[in-house]
């Protein structure tokens, strides 16, 4: 039976993706055009918590934010042992995990690549390195005929701080090549493919630059302190599986139903 790839964008809503940028991704409009594609309407449009709602199927009705208040005003990094569910790569150990958002830095199993700046990436060339990583590291396990879970995040990181459009059809034309390329090479090695996001952007300021600073407990991470997109309730699903979905949580059962057929 099909191996699976699941292909996640962080922050690539349904509206953006076919509608207001969709010049700038022909070929993830026709892959939507030709296999099967939803709107999912969101309740909540918060990363980690849809993140995962995906790969675990469970709904961490607390769970908000990637750190945790240690005592006042002292906060660390959540583990992602403490959020206390068991992901599908917990069920399934030979998948291969590339940069899988639920926690900072991302999930990786069975694959070379590290997550670039916790999972953060807020520069043109952060940004480049993640997906460029994702890429190769992606190609890498469909050669060795793997099924693979991908996340990049640089749509939702760097939508926040900008809307300068040249870099927004910059980043979209490289991602959209990415795209292209890990959904042509599984589908000829007899993969089934999932795309999925986990919420979308949408623009709420007039400027064109946002800022990010140090966070105050934890430098080694920056925070966004004036952004220009925000998250939005419209979530993209695209896969050659036909099976009707309406939820994150369908998404999980349909990634969980794949893998047990494969
Ligand atoms: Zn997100």
């Amino acid at each position: 039976m099909s191996k699976l790839l699941v292909f996640g964008i962080d922050g690539l809503g349904y509206d953006n993706a076919l509608q207001h940028f969709r010049q700038y991704m022909p070929n993830l409009n026709r892959i939507a055009r030709e296999n099967y594609c939803k709107r999912i309407e969101l309740d909540v449009a918060i990363s980690p918590r849809n993140w995962v709602r995906i790969f675990s199927g469970r709904d961490l009705e607390w769970y908000n934010l990637y750190v945790k208040r240690v005592r006042d005003d002292v906060w660390r990094l959540i583990k992602v042992n403490e959020l206390g569910v068991r992901f599908i790569w917990d069920e399934f150990p030979g998948l291969v995990v590339i940069n899988a958002p639920v926690v900072i830095p991302p999930v990786c199993k069975n694959t070379d690549f590290r997550p670039v700046q916790y999972g953060l990436p807020f520069t043109w060339f952060e940004a480049w390195r993640e997906l460029n990583g994702i890429r190769r590291s992606t190609l890498q396990a469909i050669r060795q005929g793997r099924s693979v879970i991908a996340v990049t995040t640089v749509v939702d990181r760097m939508l926040h701080i900008t809307g300068n459009e040249r870099v927004i059809r910059r980043l979209l034309i490289e991602l959209d090549e990415v795209v292209r390329q890990v959904v042509e090479r599984s589908r000829e090695r007899g993969f089934d493919f999932i795309i999925v996001s986990d919420h979308g952007m949408r623009r709420i300021s007039g400027e064109s630059k946002g800022q990010i600073v140090p966070r105050h407990d934890m430098p080694y991470i920056r925070t966004v302190v004036k952004a220009i997109h925000e998250h939005s309730n419209d979530a993209l699903y695209i896969s050659s599986i036909r099976r009707d979905v309406n939820s994150h949580l369908d998404v999980y059962r349909v990634i969980r139903q794949t893998l047990l057929n494969s």
